[in-house]
């Protein structure tokens, strides 16, 4: 919060509210496509990952592929059927098979009975006295007189299964009864040394059979290839039928549909990040003939690892970048802000100065330079109310020229102009430092003395009139002989506004006029003084 409040200084409430008044368009544009260039970054750096993840895998697949086939080789060539097959007998076979110890038929000399249940009659009750088993017994099949044996193969002291075997004896039925007899015993003692030595190498390939089996290669492919996690063997419907994690045998596998074609996908498997391949296993021996499918689990954590820093990195870069631009906005606001004020003390003192300017030049009367008549009043004002209040003493003179109208009418406007000027700076020269000297009206002078009683005020006004009268006006060489008359007041204590002094010092003037011109009058309301 702290940093936004940097943004609130000028701004009042809101924060960063100078973006909304700074147009916010360029900078909301930039963190866009800022945010628009990390994302496509991101996405297509992930898809880069996952294409590598992919072929790995495929290649994982194939070497599977490999091992499998090469494992069902071997498998094969161990296999009880093929073994049993390749067992030749010298003798006249009327039958030969090999049951399991279920009675299932794993091989025959009559192919089409291959994996179906041996059904001879009694044969089933036989299998339940193992007595029974192993004993020479004669009998006629199809019209032949055989001589037959069931003999069991055991394997780790257990019934593993059954040789089945008919011999045929119809040539021993020409021989005489002792010597026939002989060849009997000669023929079941050969048989039963065949019997021994088939029932001993099915019982050795049995063990070895045994070994190979296929929980025991898919775990150790498992364990020997890094990252692969779990691989097992779908039936077409789905059910796990064969697995490297035995636990999952025969549990439904949680894909959408058997994949016919090599799939892999990221996911989470119980919570651990995982690459999911399926494909295609049509070339599998175990359950003969359908088409399998193969799934693996690859452990996937250095993907989402590297993604996650990939994400991380693009949130960064969008962050710094709205960062950058946020500053790069104050600053501008700065730079703006400081020129705005500039700007604006500079205004302000150019206000100032004009300001001044007008006033001086309300308080200056243009003609003569001397003070203005509302300049004049206010300074009367001041004086006034000063002197009331110090009760000190003050003193107005009011000065007129005399018969100016006819300086006007007979020279002309401008030799007035002059005449006035110079009346002007003759009475300036003669006042002091805390004297107010103004033009009041047209031909009209004021001079306010504070501080000074009316016989002081008396002689200075005497002064004044004959710093007039003494020389002439010069106006384009020609002299112009002026006087003026001038009437002093001052204030007294019954007086409560200082238009009153003026109004005194007015009717002095008048008196100045009447009697002559070119003189002082002293107002006093019982007695008019008239000096000469
Ligand atoms: P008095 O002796 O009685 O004062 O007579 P006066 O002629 O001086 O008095 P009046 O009031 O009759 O005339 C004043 C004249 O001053 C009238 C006007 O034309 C003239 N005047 C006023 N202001 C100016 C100015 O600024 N320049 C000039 N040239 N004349 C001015
Ligand atoms: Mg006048
Ligand atoms: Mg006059």
């Amino acid at each position: 919060m702290k940093f936004f409040t940097l943004f609130n200084k000028d701004e009042g409430s809101r924060p960063i509210g100078f973006l909304r008044r700074y147009n916010i368009l360029p900078f909301a544009t930039m963190i866009m496509v800022l945010g628009g260039l990390s994302a496509h970054n991101y996405f297509s750096q992930k898809s880069v990952l996952l294409k590598q993840l992919e072929t790995d895998n495929i290649n994982l697949v194939h070497s599977f592929h490999a091992a499998l086939t090469r494992f069902e080789t071997i498998r094969k060539t161990v296999n009880l059927q093929v073994l049993v097959r390749n067992i030749s007998l010298e003798l006249e076979i009327f039958e030969f098979r090999y049951l399991d110890r279920n009675g299932i038929i794993i091989n025959s000399m009559f192919q089409d009975e291959i994996g179906r249940t041996f059904d001879r009659p009694g044969f089933r009750e036989n299998l339940q006295k193992p007595d029974e088993l192993g004993k020479f017994y004669k009998d006629n099949r199809d019209m032949t007189p055989i001589l037959a044996i069931s003999y069991p193969v055991y394997a780790k002291n257990e019934l593993a299964g059954i040789i089945d075997l008919a011999v045929d004896i119809s040539d021993l039925n020409y021989m005489e009864n002792d010597l026939r007899n002989a060849a009997v015993r000669h023929m079941q003692r050969d048989i039963r040394n065949l019997l021994k030595a088939i029932a001993g190498s099915v019982t050795t390939s049995l063990a070895v059979y045994e070994t190979l089996d296929y929980y025991d290669f898919l775990r150790n492919f498992t364990a020997t290839s890094n990252n692969l996690k779990q691989i097992s063997i779908l039936a077409p419907d789905g059910t796990i039928e064969l697995s490297s994690d035995f636990l999952l045998v025969n549990s439904t596998a949680n894909i959408d549909n058997p994949a016919r074609i090599f799939r892999g996908m990221f996911m989470y498997d119980r919570g651990q990040p995982v690459y999911r391949i399926t494909a295609p296993l049509p070339n599998m021996s175990h359950g003969g003939g359908h088409e399998h499918t193969l799934l693996m689990q690859v452990n996937a954590s250095e993907y989402a690892r590297n993604t996650r820093s990939l994400l991380m990195t693009a949130i960064a870069t969008t962050l710094a970048g709205i960062l950058y631009a946020v500053l790069i906005a104050y600053s501008i606001y700065q730079v703006n802000m400081q020129n705005v004020r500039q700007e604006r003390d500079r205004l302000e003192k150019e206000v100032e100065a004009r300001t001044k300017e007008i006033k001086q030049l309300s308080n200056t009367d243009p003609l003569t330079g001397l003070s203005s008549r509302r300049y004049l009043e206010e300074q009367m004002g001041v004086e006034f109310k000063r002197a009331v209040r110090y009760d000190h003493s003050l003193s107005m003179l009011m000065v007129d020229l005399d018969h100016f109208k006819k300086i006007n009418d007979t020279l002309g406007h401008l030799a007035g102009d002059k005449v006035l000027s110079e009346v002007g700076r003759r009475l300036g020269k003669t006042i002091r430092e805390t004297d107010f000297i103004g033009r009041y009206g047209g031909e009209e002078f004021v001079v306010i003395l504070p501080e000074t009683p009316t016989s002081d005020a008396a002689q200075i006004a005497d002064k004044m009139r004959e710093l007039i009268a003494e020389r002439p006006v010069f106006f384009e060489g020609r002299p112009i002989n002026v006087t003026v008359s001038i009437g002093v007041a001052e204030l007294c204590d019954s007086m409560t506004t200082y238009e009153e002094v003026f109004h005194n010092a007015d009717k002095a003037l008048y008196t100045s006029k009447e009697n002559g011109r070119n003189r002082i009058t002293c107002f006093n309301p019982a007695q008019i003084l008239r000096p000469t």
